[in-house]
C-alpha cells in the first residue's frame, strides 16, 4: 500500500465553507493527486476531551458547533460513512503508545472537520473518523500524539490536523480587507519550519517565533499542526498551500507533510486539473 502524507489544513472561520478563497480550489486539487485513502482521520480543536476519544461512529452527522452565522451554513450536509474498523485500529494503537483510548459510538463532525472536508472531498467518498484532542496537550505532547498514529500513513489512513495557522479571533473581522503584517510574518516563519522539515521549531513556535501570543493568544488552534508532523513517517518533502489571510487575520495556509504536490497543482490547480 502506497504511504500516505499527512496534512494540516486552516478551517478558518465556519464560513469557509461558503467563501472558498484562494485555498478551496487547491484542497480540492490536492484530494485529487493524493494516493486514494481507505479512510481520513481528522482531528480538531472543536473535539476537546480530558483522555483522547475515538469517534466509531458507522455514519457521523454534521455538526452545527456555531453560531451567529449565515443561516446558509445550516443547509449544508457532509453526509459521509465512518469508519469504525480504522477507528477499532487506531484505539488500539494510541494504547499501544501508552495513551488511554476510549471509543465514542454517536459523535457527528464538527465543523473543523466537514467544513475542509467539503473541498478535499467535495463527494464525501472516503470514509472520516475523527479523535479528540487531550485537554492537557502542550505541543511538546502533541507531537508525541501524531507520532502515535504515525505508522497510519502505512495503513491507508489519512491523518489531518484542522486548525488554524494564526487565530487571534479577538481580531477577527467580518469583511476581509488587507491581512496584518504579523499574521503574515507569524506564517512565514512556519512556513520555514516546515519546508525545512524543523520539527523541533514547529514544537516550540509559541515561545520563539515573531508575534506567536498575538497569532496564538490559546494554543488550541495551533496544536493540529503539531499533531499532523508528527503523524508524518517523514516531515519532508513538505509542500506548503498558499491560503492567504482571510478576515484581517486568519491565515489559510494547508501543508502537507511527507510529499511533494506537483507545483502547478499549488499554484494553480484548477487550471491544471483542466488541462
Ligand atoms: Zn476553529
Amino acid at each position: 500500500m502506497k504511504r500516505l502524507p499527512s496534512l494540516f489544513v486552516s478551517h478558518g472561520a465556519p464560513t469557509f465553507a461558503l467563501e472558498p478563497g484562494l485555498i478551496g480550489p487547491q484542497l480540492t486539487a490536492l484530494g485529487q493527486v493524493l494516493p486514494r485513502p481507505a479512510a481520513v482521520l481528522i482531528v480538531s480543536p472543536h473535539w476537546m476531551t480530558r483522555e483522547p476519544q475515538v469517534m466509531t461512529t458507522a455514519r457521523p452527522r454534521t455538526l452545527y458547533d456555531f453560531s451567529g452565522f449565515d443561516s446558509a451554513l445550516y443547509d449544508i450536509t457532509y453526509p459521509v460513512d465512518g469508519s469504525p474498523k480504522l477507528a477499532a485500529r487506531v484505539i488500539e494503537m494510541l494504547r499501544a503508545a501508552g495513551w488511554s483510548a476510549a471509543e465514542e459510538r454517536a459523535r457527528g463532525l464538527d465543523h473543523g472537520a466537514w467544513v475542509p472536508l467539503t473541498y478535499l472531498y467535495p463527494k464525501a467518498d472516503a470514509p472520516v473518523f475523527q479523535i479528540s484532542i487531550p485537554a492537557h496537550l502542550d505541543t511538546t505532547s502533541a507531537f508525541e500524539y501524531g507520532r502515535a498514529l504515525a505508522p497510519l500513513a502505512g495503513e491507508g489512513v489519512l491523518v489531518v490536523g484542522s486548525g488554524s495557522l494564526t487565530h487571534n479571533l479577538y481580531e477577527y473581522r467580518a469583511e476581509h480587507g488587507r491581512g496584518e503584517a504579523y499574521a503574515a510574518e507569524f506564517a512565514g516563519w512556519i512556513r520555514d519550519a516546515v519546508t525545512s522539515g524543523d520539527h523541533k521549531r514547529l514544537v516550540r513556535a509559541l515561545e520563539i517565533a515573531p508575534h506567536a501570543r498575538r497569532a496564538h493568544p490559546t494554543s488550541e488552534h495551533y496544536l493540529p499542526l503539531v499533531i499532523a508532523a508528527g503523524a508524518a513517517s517523514d516531515m519532508l518533502p513538505a509542500t506548503v498551500l498558499d491560503g492567504g489571510i482571510v478576515h484581517g487575520v486568519l491565515s489559510m495556509d494547508a501543508f502537507v507533510f511527507g510529499m511533494q504536490v506537483p507545483q502547478a497543482a499549488s499554484e494553480n490547480p484548477v487550471a491544471r486539473m483542466m488541462s
